[in-house]
């Protein structure tokens, strides 16, 4: 059996690559989720080891140190990595694997594996991402200020990624992330599985 191989969803924060992600995954047996490790404080109705492995500060650090991670970054001002233990065994198996990433992630990523299907999601318009964000409520209005500054600098990405994918209306950007999916693996291939 081939590798597998990795599709990378990127773009800025509040643009619904989460509700993507999890789309994918609900269609496509054949790919599985890559939990990234953060630093950042969890959210109340995340779990850990379900949304991400939630670290302190100290302990990314110390993976880091212990070179655990494929790739990691600073994204508004905490700590987000990819651990190789989501990835490397997975690939060799033949499983395809889905990672919602930052644009410097994707980037690293891109230089290791040049295979990798990589797809920024784009928010129809700033306005609109700023509604997304407050209707969110999970920040406080800081937080949000900084996420809206970096998602104007994160759009200036898109040029080096293979696809970009407008989310005007979750049902159709769904259908399309499906349609590049199968157009790049083929239809699901329900033997390439580790569970
Ligand atoms: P949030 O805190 O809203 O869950 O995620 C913030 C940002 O961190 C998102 O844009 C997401 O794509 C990015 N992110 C999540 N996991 C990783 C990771 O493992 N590596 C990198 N570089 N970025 C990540």
């Amino acid at each position: 059996m081939n590798r597998g191989r990795i599709i990378v969803l990127s773009g800025p924060s509040g643009v619904g690559k989460t509700t993507l992600c999890k789309s994918i995954i609900n269609k496509r047996p054949d790919i599985r989720y890559s939990i990234s490790a953060t630093s950042r404080k969890r959210r109340k109705d995340e779990i850990d080891g379900r949304e991400y492995i939630f670290l302190t500060e100290e302990e990314f650090k110390r993976w880091i140190e212990e070179d655990r991670f494929v790739e990691y970054a600073s994204v508004h001002g905490n700590l987000y990595g990819t651990p190789r233990s989501e990835l490397e065994g997975r690939l060799e198996k033949g499983v395809n694997v889905l990672m919602d990433i930052d644009v410097q992630g994707a980037k690293k990523m891109m230089s290791l594996y040049p295979d990798g299907i990589y797809i920024f999601i784009i928010p129809p318009d700033i306005s609109e991402l700023q509604r997304r964000l407050l209707k969110r409520k999970t920040e406080q209005d800081e937080v949000i200020k900084n996420r809206l500054a970096n998602a104007l600098k994160e759009l200036e990405y898109k040029k080096d990624f293979q696809y970009v994918v407008e989310n005007r209306d979750l049902d159709k950007t769904k259908k399309e992330l499906i349609e590049i999916i199968e157009k790049e693996l083929g239809p699901v291939q329900t033997d390439r599985r580790d569970d």
